[in-house]
């Protein structure tokens, strides 16, 4: 689904390289939490999955082009612009020249938002904004789903929905998901392989050996 090839990318064009030499191959139907220190180019990377930006050099092949993407900002909840959540859907809805009204009400439901339809976007809780973003991104009928930092901002309720979710569309309906996660406990549960960056590379292990790596790493025997 989505394979690096030497991956390297620097704002400026020269070094440093925020990321170092990136090589990853991510088969269809796994979910994937991204991790690392602030600043060790989890965004970066994702915004080359998207192709928002380009390699400095070497290469990303991304073999789908239905790819939902959920942002960790987005305007929505700024009060000065207020919009139900109908209407956010539905601007979305014309920008992907989607036709049919009905995907929107099947993607509220999809996420447990029926209800919801005419609330302003500023008045939704984190967790309910955060499902309203996953609704959105699935409009598209994606079989790739990026996330940024789905948690943030989410009480512990909303995380637990918000995971399950994830877990649920990745097992069920084959999307594959790559999710950027400060919440390593979600990472650990919930993801099939876990991609650690440090320092401009990284790897991936399984959520069981990062477990065992970084317990190794705190000179703890298991
Ligand atoms: P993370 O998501 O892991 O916190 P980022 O990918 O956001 O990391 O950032 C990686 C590095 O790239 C950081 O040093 C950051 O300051 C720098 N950076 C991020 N975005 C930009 C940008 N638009 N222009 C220049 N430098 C950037």
């Amino acid at each position: 689904m989505i394979k690096a090839d030497n991956l390297f990318f620097s704002y400026t064009g020269s070094p440093p390289y925020v990321l170092d030499g990136i090589n990853w191959e991510i088969r269809n139907g796994e979910y994937v939490s991204v991790v690392g220190e602030n600043g060790s180019g989890k965004s970066t990377l994702m915004r080359l999955i998207l192709k928002f930006i380009k390699p400095t050099s070497g290469r990303i092949a991304v073999q789908t082009k239905r790819i939902g993407y959920v942002p960790q900002k987005n305007d929505f909840s700024n009060s000065n612009f207020p919009i139900t959540v109908y209407e956010a859907l539905n601007s979305y809805r014309k920008l992907l020249k989607i036709k049919s009204k009905d995907i929107i009400t099947d993607a509220l439901e999809q996420v447990g938002m029926s209800d919801f339809t005419d609330v302003l976007m500023g008045t939704l809780s984190g967790g309910q904004n955060q499902k309203i973003l996953i609704a959105r991104a699935l409009l598209g009928k994606p079989d790739l789903l990026i996330l940024d930092e789905p948690s943030t901002g989410v009480d512990i309720n909303g995380q637990k929905e918000i995971y399950e979710f994830l877990k649920k569309i990745n097992k069920e309906n084959g999307i594959t998901v790559v999710s950027v996660e400060h919440n390593l406990d979600a990472a650990i549960s919930n993801s099939t392989l876990i991609y650690h960056l440090m320092c401009g590379q990284g790897h991936l292990c399984t959520p069981r050996q990062y477990v065992d790596e970084f317990l190794k790493n705190r000179g703890e025997k298991r």
